[in-house]
């Protein structure tokens, strides 16, 4: 059995411009206690899979090459403090495309978990919307909430079978809640 995690990106690794998309890599900054928190799971043996909608590429606002610059760059950070990512996986598509990948649909976990031997009672999705806590529950999976990001305008909506395992302030603290 492989130890993984699931990680939102805008709003847990990075400071989500709420109602704006992060258009480059001078628009990105990591969140608080973002680095300190991949550090931790990283060192304890966690397999970290990031699981992020960017639906400004579908709808036209910023391209592909953009993301691909940003998500190098964000590795780079990553390697230069010895975080290892298992794998990251993008929803590329526009907000009413109606593809099975963008959260709280499953696409992407589903590719993400190819060829992997875990245990779903044992695995968690961090994120900071109602969207990924729904996206988690269908999946099978737990669910940590973070009050970052989009966070605090959603944690009033989390509610019936959606509700997340934990909540916590930061990805910091939410893997401080792992097992
Ligand atoms: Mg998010
Ligand atoms: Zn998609």
């Amino acid at each position: 059995m492989e130890k993984i995690i699931f990680i939102d990106r805008d709003g847990v690794i990075n400071v989500d411009p709420i109602g704006d998309y992060v258009k480059s890599w001078e628009e990105f900054k990591f969140e608080n206690g973002a680095l300190e928190g991949l550090k931790i799971l990283s060192d304890r043996g966690y397999g970290i899979i990031l699981i992020s909608n960017q639906a400004g590429i579908g709808d036209g606002v910023f391209s592909k090459e953009t993301l691909d610059d940003i998500h190098r760059k964000m590795l780079e950070v990553f390697a230069g403090r010895g975080i290892r990512i298992r794998s990251s996986h993008y929803c590329l598509h526009g907000k009413n495309a109606g593809c099975k990948c963008r959260k709280p649909e499953t696409g992407l976990f589903q590719a993400a978990v190819k060829g992997i031997q875990y245990d779903p009672q044992r695995t968690f999705l961090i994120g900071d919307k109602a969207t990924d806590m729904e996206a988690g529950v269908r999946f099978g999976i737990k669910t940590i909430f973070v009050r970052t990001g989009h966070g605090i305008f959603d944690e009033p909506r989390l509610e019936g079978r959606f509700k997340p395992d934990f909540i916590a302030d930061s990805l910091t603290d939410a893997v401080k809640l792992l097992p």
